[in-house]
């Protein structure tokens, strides 16, 4: 069984720089073939020793055998041509080259469960799968079947529910979705996109969750944040809605960021997953730090309810950076857990 305040991360973790470029995102693969999947593998185990080691207690895979937390699940989908490419403008912040739908989307086996599989083989913990959710998707693709946004959006729910059943029955305790287009486009969250989500989660036993954020420490998001003023109410538009929803762990940014904290009220008897660690910073969090957090979202969720995390993923940062800071999460967490256990003695 899981301790009070579970730690976890969001998913993404640095790779070895052997198996990838550090510090960049889309990083091209240093090994190719056979041995590009046995490196893949050892990072995997790696990222999920280094969890273990420091005390992180629901296990993510790293992130280490994809590209990238969108592009890698849609290139092995059918509909897409990943030839025809498209600058699009991503979440309306930074322009990237994506691929083009050209016809209907499906999916003609698994992605990610060989991944999972293993993963489920590396250790006892429970363990969390990420997914991109629907919205997240579309914005990250140029369109010319579906010529509709929403349609497109239902067609990725179902083939993500595919997914998340294969997911669950390989084994994977928390299936998670990465919904940061929610921070962004509002009018599509109420019209269809907490539904799309829905439709995704449909009929799993396993938990589920949407992780929500302002993005990767990356330059184009700082600059956003930058611009954002001195209250980041955005989560306002969709934590009511999932608050309503099936969705049973609600993923958000806090630490560093300018996020009010009772913001966190509005989802009330679902479980929160805190960002207690800065993915745009280099610094190291003390332990203090993060109990701070910590302590401040004990106001407005339930302890048995709290699981402290990331902002967002780290795959961005250097490895000894991020490494630091999951020993971070842990040991601020061991602060409060002892806080807990002493207040209710
Ligand atoms: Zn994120």
């Amino acid at each position: 069984m899981s301790p009070i305040l579970p730690t976890t991360t969001v998913g993404s973790l640095p790779k070895p720089s052997w198996l990838a470029q550090p510090e960049t995102l889309w990083s091209p693969w240093r090994l190719e073939g056979p041995e590009l999947i046995e490196g893949k593998q050892d990072a995997l185990r790696i990222a999920v020793k280094e969890q273990s080691d420091r005390g992180i207690d629901i296990v993510s895979d790293g992130e280490q055998t994809r590209q990238h937390f969108v592009t890698t699940f849609i290139e092995h989908l059918d509909g897409v041509d990943f030839e025809q490419r498209e600058t699009v403008r991503i979440r309306n912040r930074y322009d990237a080259s994506v691929p083009t739908v050209v016809g209907a989307v499906s999916r003609e086996k698994p992605v990610f469960v060989d991944d999972a599989t293993f993963l489920r083989q590396q250790t006892d913990k429970p363990i969390k799968w990420a997914l991109p959710g629907p919205m997240t998707m579309i914005d990250t693709l140029y369109d010319r079947h579906y010529s509709s946004r929403e349609a497109l959006a239902w067609e990725f729910a179902a083939i993500l529910n595919q997914e998340a059943r294969d997911l669950e029955a390989a084994g994977v305790d928390i299936i998670q979705f990465d919904e940061p287009a929610f921070n962004v486009y509002f009018a599509e969250l109420k019209d269809w996109g907490v539904a799309a989500l829905e439709r995704a989660v449909e009929g799993l036993r396993a938990e589920t969750a949407v992780h929500i954020c302002y993005g990767y420490g990356i330059k184009a998001n700082t600059d956003w944040k930058a611009s954002l003023g001195s209250e980041w109410r955005h989560y306002e538009e969709s934590f009511p809605l999932l608050q309503q929803s099936g969705i049973d762990i609600i993923s958000l940014e806090s630490h560093n960021s300018r996020v009010p904290i009772d913001l966190v009220g509005l989802l009330r008897g679902k479980k929160v997953m805190l960002g207690a660690i800065d993915v745009a910073s280099e610094k190291v969090e003390t332990p203090e730090e993060v109990a701070d957090t910590l302590r401040s979202a004990l106001e407005f969720v339930d302890a048995d309810k709290l699981l402290p995390s990331t902002n967002c993923g780290m795959a961005p940062l250097s490895r000894d950076v991020a490494l630091a800071k999951l020993s971070a999460l842990s040991a601020g967490t061991r602060l409060v857990r002892e806080e807990l256990v002493t207040s209710h003695a």
